[in-house]
């Protein structure tokens, strides 16, 4: 990852907004970075840049290694306030620094981190996708809901998605349909399951076959809380232990307002409702 990224003469101000490490520069893309899902800024406001993480947030590759070195996350967080505070300003500069010639048929991924935390943020990528033809966009995300209802009835032509497993979202996604993208233990798991790895280049993810197969992070903490399963298996795992607890909530109160409710506790209950099963 770059780390000279200079903040403008205003001090939260980036003087630029696309930076590209040397992964993305090798493959002629531009990234466009937030800080990863949530935090507190410097002036004491919380936020949170991926709302519908789920267990990703656990295995999280940008809440690590560079991404935690205060000069970038110190760039992350302007990107980030400047987007809070003037979005409508935001929007013009990145339109205005995508005019420059380097970006013609370029491509910029929007999120090396964070996501489409909200609809009008979502919407001024939209805006700015369509303002410059010229260049391409592409982005991960797990904001199925607001990619259903504000892009996929008429997205620009120049940006392509693809959604990602791990989200508290994915009972949304269809594997038959949609453009997915799954975490996997490794590139076997990956040829095993007959999804196409993105390994070789980032944008496979959206120009390549439709299954997405990207391999773990080598870090050995997140290779063990991922214990051999891909993302999409651990969140099901995850979604299926809360819907048994919400289940046994629900029996719960079902049984504390059923009607001789206060008669047993007043030490009367009913001979016939004495074994019936109680929620635990
Ligand atoms: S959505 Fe991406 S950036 Fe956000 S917490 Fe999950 S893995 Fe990290």
């Amino acid at each position: 990852m770059s780390t000279s990224l200079p903040i403008s003469a205003t001090g939260r101000r980036p003087a630029r907004l696309l930076t590209q490490n040397s992964e993305m520069r090798r493959i002629g893309v531009w990234n466009w970075s937030l800080p990863a899902w949530a935090g507190r800024l410097a002036d004491g406001r919380t936020y949170n840049t991926c709302p519908s993480a789920g267990i990703c947030a656990q295995a999280c590759y940008a809440r690590r290694g560079t991404y935690t070195w205060p000069v970038v996350r110190a760039k992350h967080e302007a990107n980030l306030v400047y987007v809070l505070d003037d979005l409508a300003g935001w929007q013009a500069a990145m339109v205005a620094e995508l005019g420059a010639r380097k970006f013609r048929g370029a491509w910029v991924r929007i999120h090396d981190s964070g996501d489409f935390f909200s609809s009008s943020y979502l919407q001024a990528w939209l805006d700015i996708c369509r303002a410059r033809p010229d260049a391409n966009f592409y982005a991960y995300t797990k904001e199925v809901a607001r990619f259903r209802a504000l892009v996929e009835p008429d997205p620009p032509p120049n940006f392509l998605w693809v959604y990602s497993y791990g989200g508290i979202q994915d009972a949304a996604l269809d594997s038959a349909t949609d453009r997915v993208a799954d975490v996997f233990p490794d590139e076997d798991a990956i040829a095993e399951a007959g999804w196409a790895s993105q390994e070789a280049s980032d944008l496979l993810a959206v120009l390549g076959p439709r299954l997405v197969g990207v391999p773990a992070n080598r870090i050995p903490a997140l290779l063990k809380r991922l214990a051999g399963r891909r993302f999409s298996s651990w969140q099901a795992e995850v979604d299926a232990e809360r819907a048994v607890r919400r289940g046994r909530r629900h029996l719960q109160l079902v049984d504390n307002t059923r009607p001789d409710h206060s008669q047993q506790l007043a030490g009367k209950a009913s001979p016939a409702h004495a074994d019936q099963p109680r929620a635990a």
